[in-house]
C-alpha cells in the first residue's frame, strides 16, 4: 500500500500498530430515543380542593450500554487494548496548551446553582474553545477526550455543516460508570442506569464517564450542534446525524487530527438482525408522523447518504431549508424521488447482508482497515 490516503495527501502510519495514533476507536454505544418524559406530580390534601400536577419534559438522548461481541477473538481485543493505550499516551502528551489548562474549580456555583449544585462533584474545570469541561479526575482518558474535542468540532464545521452556534457545550465527565449512574439518578433525575452517555436538552449538558469512549462523546456532542445549527432538520436526523458521527477512525498527524468516516457499527448491524434487508427507507426518513425510534435504522439511512456521496449535500439543504421541490430532504439530497431511491437502497442493504460477517468483525489490522478505507474514500 502507499503511504498516503487517496485524495488527502496525508501520510499514513507505516507500522501496523505502533504508528496508528489516536482515535482508532470502536464505538460501543447504543443510543435510544430522544424525547423522554420525566414526570413529577404531587397531590395536596383534598380539603384544599386542589390537585397540583407538574409535568416536565426532559428531552434526552441516551447511549445504551451494549455488550461487545463476545465472539471476537481475544487476540483482537488485545490489539484494541494496545491501540487504546497508544491513543491515551498521545492524548495526554498533546493537550497542554496554555489556553486550556485544567484548573481546580474554586467551587464557584453555577448561575442557577439552586438546581445545579452538583458542580462540587466535578472539581476540575477545563475550558476549550467550544466546550466547558467539568471533570471528576485528571486522567489520560479525559486528556484524550479534551484534545479531540475542539479538533473534532472544527472538522465537522469544515467538512459537514456550519456550526457556529451553541457554545460552549457543557460536559460533565464522571470518573467511572458507577458515579455516572449516580449522577444521572441523583442530579439529572434520569432513571435508566444503562447508558454510556447522554445529552440532556433541557439542561443543555452532556454527561458521560471516562471509559465510555470517544465515539460516545462525539455522538453526544453532535446533538447540540445539530439542534442549534440545523433548526430545520427533519425529525429522523435528530438521531440519524449524531449516530453517523459516532464511529470513525483516524490519527494525529502531529497536532492535526485526521478522521475518516463511513464505517458500519458492528453492534448496530447485529442489532438489526434479520430485519436488515427489510428496512423501509421511506418510513425511516419520513418527515410526517412519528419518527423512527430505532437509532440503528436511522444510522443506516445516514450511512446510505454517505455512501452515495450525498450526506454533505443533505446537511447543506437542511441548513438552507431547501427541499428542492421534493417531499423530503432525503430525496432532495439524492436528487430523485423515493421510488427511484428504493432499489438503490435495497441493493445497498443486500450488499451489507452479503458482507455481514466482515461487518461484525473488527478489523484484524489497522493497516488493513486503512487500506479498505482508501477505496471507499476515493469518491468523496
Ligand atoms: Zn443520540
Amino acid at each position: 500500500m502507499t503511504n498516503s490516503l487517496a485524495g488527502s495527501g496525508l501520510p499514513l502510519p507505516t507500522q501496523a500498530d505502533s504508528d496508528i495514533i489516536a482515535i482508532v476507536r470502536q464505538l460501543c454505544c447504543n443510543r435510544d430515543k430522544i424525547a423522554e418524559l420525566m414526570r413529577y406530580s404531587q397531590v395536596v390534601p383534598v380539603w384544599l380542593l386542589c390537585l397540583a400536577a407538574g409535568v416536565t419534559a426532559l428531552f434526552v438522548h441516551r447511549s445504551h450500554r451494549l455488550s461487545i461481541g463476545s465472539a471476537a477473538p481475544i487476540r483482537l481485543w488485545l490489539r484494541i487494548a494496545l491501540m487504546m493505550t497508544l491513543t491515551a499516551c498521545c492524548g495526554c502528551t498533546g493537550s497542554h496548551n496554555t489556553a486550556s489548562q485544567t484548573v481546580r474549580s474554586q467551587d464557584t456555583a453555577f448561575q442557577n446553582a439552586g438546581s445545579e449544585n452538583f458542580e462540587a462533584r466535578f472539581p476540575f474545570h477545563q475550558q476549550t474553545t467550544y466546550f466547558d469541561f467539568r471533570l471528576q479526575s485528571e486522567s489520560p482518558q479525559n486528556a484524550r477526550t479534551i484534545r479531540l474535542s475542539d479538533n473534532f468540532v472544527d472538522i465537522v464545521k469544515r467538512d459537514f455543516f456550519n456550526a457556529d452556534r451553541g457554545y460552549p457545550i457543557r460536559v460533565f465527565i464522571c470518573q467511572d460508570e458507577g458515579k455516572f449512574v449516580r449522577f444521572m439518578h441523583r442530579d439529572l433525575e434520569i432513571q435508566d442506569p444503562s447508558d454510556f452517555g447522554i445529552y440532556l436538552f433541557s439542561k443543555k449538558l452532556l454527561a458521560t464517564y471516562e471509559d465510555s469512549g470517544l465515539g460516545t462523546f462525539a455522538h453526544e456532542a453532535l446533538h447540540p450542534l445539530v439542534e442549534e445549527n440545523l433548526p430545520q432538520r427533519p425529525a429522523w436526523a435528530v438521531e440519524g446525524v449524531p449516530t453517523f458521527f459516532e464511529k470513525f477512525y483516524g490519527y494525529w498527524n502531529g497536532g492535526q487530527l485526521v478522521l475518516y468516516w463511513g464505517f458500519q457499527n458492528p453492534w448496530r448491524i447485529r442489532e438489526l438482525g434479520p430485519e436488515l434487508t427489510q428496512l423501509d427507507l421511506k418510513r425511516i426518513v419520513s418527515e410526517n408522523g412519528r419518527p423512527e425510534q430505532s437509532e440503528s435504522k436511522l444510522r443506516m439511512a445516514a450511512m446510505f447518504l454517505w455512501e452515495q456521496g450525498k450526506l454533505r449535500r443533505f446537511l447543506r439543504l437542511v441548513a438552507a431549508n431547501n427541499r428542492l421541490g421534493y417531499a423530503t430532504y432525503f430525496e432532495a439530497a439524492m436528487g430523485m424521488s423515493m421510488w427511484k431511491i428504493t432499489p438503490i437502497w435495497q441493493s445497498y442493504l443486500e450488499n451489507i447482508e452479503r458482507n455481514r460477517a466482515e461487518m461484525l468483525s473488527l478489523p484484524p489490522s489497522p493497516q488493513a482497515r486503512f487500506f479498505e478505507m482508501r477505496q471507499s474514500f476515493r469518491p468523496s
